[in-house]
């Protein structure tokens, strides 16, 4: 039986007609770029996140970006002083890392907690200096990372928190939604995210009303009024059909993130007696929202060969830590300086879990998993 990674068909069957009327609607009125759609998905999207407000952008980068703009973590020419620092884990989607340093900032690595892969606040105090001006947890596989522990460094140093919230619209710590830690958060709308769009989109989500009106002016060239500018920003502006697109699927989103709890539930149970597949760790204050079902096996490279030639989809998500990354060889990190991230990246594997996946795909991802472990 073949089992793709992840099955966007099977999803855009049952909302076929309302995404096309929605998108004829659009282009009935060709206005396609802010407008009515946008201010209504951002107005959704913050109270389904219960924060104050909403910014749509162009993407979970460029939600990055705009946080940090809006943070004032932004170099300009005439900065002659030395760069700003912004700690981020060393395992996490690249955009975390290229966002810091395209504002010109400095990205320190912090290692990862290697039960849950999330930035470990147990090493985040040691990364500080005098430049560090912000941290950005990152919520990766939809799973918030230790914000209390990790709001109380920042708040003690004076320092800003951007969450990168691209995997976990929605997720819950202790009551409390993606959103409501930092100062902000970036969501992305990238199709294989939990509430993905019909291409690339973002929204940058807030408490402060301020941040939020300037990145909305950061959003579109720092422009306010027209053709007047009080800021640099740029064109970060969120489409119309995107807007379209995502509302059709908002209401649908929490049916949908319990659906892929289930199958996290299944694949939980189905492994708990194979000692060597590490199965992902929820902590009990948390509410995973799941967009990744992540496990760690010794012989990952010979599962993943094996899953694939049984027709079974599987990524790694990531195989190489950031710290190792070429691009960032100038900032002088080496081998074994995060160990955790590092053996995350040796060992972990991505396993279908979009709501769709039914129980007999389920069991045979299961069983290609327990077999591919097995003939070590
Ligand atoms: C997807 C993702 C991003 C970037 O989002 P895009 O919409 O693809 O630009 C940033 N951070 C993390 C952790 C992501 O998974």
């Amino acid at each position: 039986m073949k089992v793709p990674l992840l099955d966007l068909k099977a999803q855009y069957s049952s909302i076929r007609e309302e995404t096309r009327n929605a998108l004829d609607e659009i282009l009935d009125s060709q206005y396609f770029i802010g407008g009515p759609k946008v201010e209504e998905i951002e107005r959704r999207v913050a109270e389904y996140s219960e924060v104050k407000g909403a910014v749509g952008v162009s993407s979970g980068t460029d939600a990055l970006i705009a946080s940090l703009m809006g943070l004032g973590i932004f170099r300009s020419p005439l900065d002659r002083d030395e760069p700003d620092e912004v700690i981020i884990p060393a395992y996490t989607f690249f955009a975390t890392a290229g966002c810091v340093w395209r504002v010109g900032a400095k990205p320190v690595f912090c290692d990862i907690d290697p039960d849950t892969f999330n930035l470990d606040p147990d090493q985040l105090e040691s990364k500080i200096t005098p430049k560090t001006k912000a941290i950005i947890p990152v919520h990766l596989f939809g799973q918030v990372a230790r914000m209390e522990e990790i709001k109380r460094i920042a708040d003690s140093h004076g320092l800003k928190i951007v969450e990168d919230g691209a995997q976990a619209i929605g997720a819950v710590r202790n009551g409390l939604k993606v959103g409501n830690f930092g100062d902000c958060a970036a969501l992305s709308f990238f199709p294989t995210k939990n509430l993905g769009g019909i291409g690339d989109g973002g929204m940058v989500i807030s408490n402060d009303e301020a941040l939020l009106k300037k990145v909305r002016e950061i959003r579109n060239h720092g422009m306010e009024p027209k053709y007047f500018h009080k800021h640099v920003g740029g064109n970060f502006r969120l489409d119309a059909i995107q807007a379209a697109a995502l509302l059709v699927k908002l209401p649908h989103l929490d049916d949908w993130g319990r659906m892929r709890r289930q199958n996290a539930a299944f694949y939980d149970l189905a492994f708990s007696e194979v000692p060597e597949i590490k199965t992902p760790k929820i902590l009990p204050e948390n509410y995973s929202i799941y967009n990744q079902y992540v496990v760690c096996v010794p012989n990952r490279d010979e599962c993943m060969e094996k899953l694939k030639a049984a027709g079974i989809g599987c990524e790694i998500y990531y195989p190489l830590a950031l710290h190792m990354q070429e691009c960032f060889a100038p900032l002088g990190y080496k081998k074994g300086d995060m160990p955790n991230s590092e053996y995350a990246a040796a060992h972990s594997l991505a396993l279908p879990i979009y709501p769709e996946l039914g129980q007999e795909r389920l069991e045979a991802v299961a069983k290609a998993l327990k077999e591919a472990v097995a003939r070590k």
